[in-house]
């Protein structure tokens, strides 16, 4: 890509109204625009980011056998109607009427409706065990929609659910979604605990939030310095300094997390009795559906990951999600810009190509502020060479284009 072609252009200054890092970096570096509060575009930059996280959330799904859909966004009021969730989840629901005084919802989640498939398409054991995903938008009626991107009211989430024959089956499917979800979040260098919390309304059981832990996080967690064990401060009833309860060697210590960015749920068969979604099993008898959803939301990943890796001139992106792999600044005097930018694009190099007529200190500050982690300068200086910089390093060094090749792994 070349930047001349880049649509926006980064901004100076961050809005007025921006409070945390990620609103003002992302919109900065042109990932983002706000349309009012809590509604965001992906630009480029942004949707190229926010896809890489999908891709890799989607390998991790298929692998445990997740199989990808699509399903709508406007429901009718009666299949929400079926669990109470109409009224119970009302605060949180944008709720319309068509010109016919028709009532509908914007999907805030999807269990109901995945509920809905299954009835239809589920009559005996043999049709389970079910598990689908699907990327979609959510929308809910959050009261601050603050903090950025972190927060929408409208955002993406990539939501999966899993139908079994037993509670047995409901809880081993549970636990590998629990470790696909880790492999995520280890892929995308977050620094995280597996946090037990209240089920809320719709279970009696615990649920687990993937928390990304942060020095300046304001959520108080208490996890054993030892083992994974970790619990939310509404249902822990502990000291810190206690022994652990699970493996009774370690002590429970404070942690603070930053942000929740995922969230699973074993609901159990809460949802069939209520929408009457029954298989037979082998001896014929009639029995409810076991049910879990486990949710990732995308949008605030990519917000989080800015929160977490950025230094006062911007975005530090990982390198399994950044934009480009590589940021190529061509100054004046550069030899063979065009060319390293082809055979860099040929080799299977994803190129940000500065190609703009601006001061080369203005490139700098740029590409630190977009954040892509290795920066190629070419100039009258460089020569036949290629300096190779580091997003975060102050060296840098000089190379062939074989070496560089090389270096990249091609
Ligand atoms: P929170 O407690 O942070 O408001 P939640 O518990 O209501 O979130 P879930 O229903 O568990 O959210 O949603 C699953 C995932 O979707 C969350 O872990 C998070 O990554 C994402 N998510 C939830 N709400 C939002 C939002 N308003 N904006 C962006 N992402 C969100
Ligand atoms: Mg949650």
């Amino acid at each position: 890509m070349r930047q001349s072609q880049l649509f926006p252009k980064t901004r100076k200054e961050a809005p007025k109204d921006a409070e945390s890092i990620n609103h003002k970096l992302l919109v900065r570096g042109g990932f983002i625009d706000q349309l009012m509060s809590g509604s965001w575009t992906l630009l480029p930059l942004g949707f190229r980011v926010v896809s890489k996280i999908n891709q890799i959330i989607r390998e991790e799904m298929n692998a445990i056998g997740a199989q990808e859909m699509l399903m709508p966004l406007l429901h009718p009021k009666e299949i929400w109607s079926e669990t109470g969730r109409w009224d119970k989840a009302n605060e949180i629901m944008y709720k319309l009427k068509d010109v016919r005084k028709k009532e509908y919802v914007l999907s805030f989640t999807h269990e109901e409706i995945v509920m809905d498939l299954l009835r239809k398409n589920t009559k005996s054991y043999q049709d389970l065990p079910v598990a689908v995903y699907h990327f979609s938008t959510k929308f809910r009626n959050e009261p601050r929609a603050r903090s950025g991107i972190l927060r929408g009211r409208e955002f993406m989430m990539k939501d999966l659910y899993s139908a079994h024959v037993s509670e047995e089956d409901m809880l081993s499917y549970y636990e590998k979604v629990k470790e696909a979800y880790a492999k995520i979040f280890i892929r995308l260098g977050f620094n995280f605990k597996v946090v037990e919390a209240s089920g809320g309304v719709f279970t009696d059981r615990h649920t687990h939030e993937f928390q990304v832990l942060d020095a300046n996080g304001e959520d108080t967690i208490f996890a054993c310095d030892t083992c994974n064990y970790a619990i939310n401060k509404e249902i822990f009833e502990g000291k810190v300094g206690e022994t652990c309860p699970k493996c009774k060697k370690g002590k429970i210590e404070k942690l603070n997390g930053l942000v929740e960015v995922g969230n699973i749920f074993p609901l159990g068969t809460w949802y069939a009795e209520r929408m009457r979604v029954y298989f037979t099993d082998e001896e014929g008898k009639k029995k409810p559906i076991w049910f879990a959803s486990y949710g990732i939301g995308p949008t605030r990943v990519m917000g989080t990951l800015v929160e977490v890796n950025n230094d006062e001139k911007g975005i530090i992106w990982p390198t399994a999600v950044s934009p480009f792999d590589i940021h190529l600044i061509e100054l004046p005097g550069a030899k063979n810009a065009d060319k390293i930018y082809k055979e860099l694009k040929e080799s299977g190099t994803d190129v940000l190509w500065d190609d703009r007529d601006v001061p080369a200190g203005e490139k700098f500050a740029e590409a630190d502020l977009i954040g892509i982690p290795v920066r190629l300068v070419i100039s009258e200086k460089t020569g036949e060479k290629i300096e190779w910089k580091e997003r975060t390093s102050e060296k840098s060094e000089l190379l062939s284009f074989e070496e560089l090749l090389a270096r990249l792994g091609k």
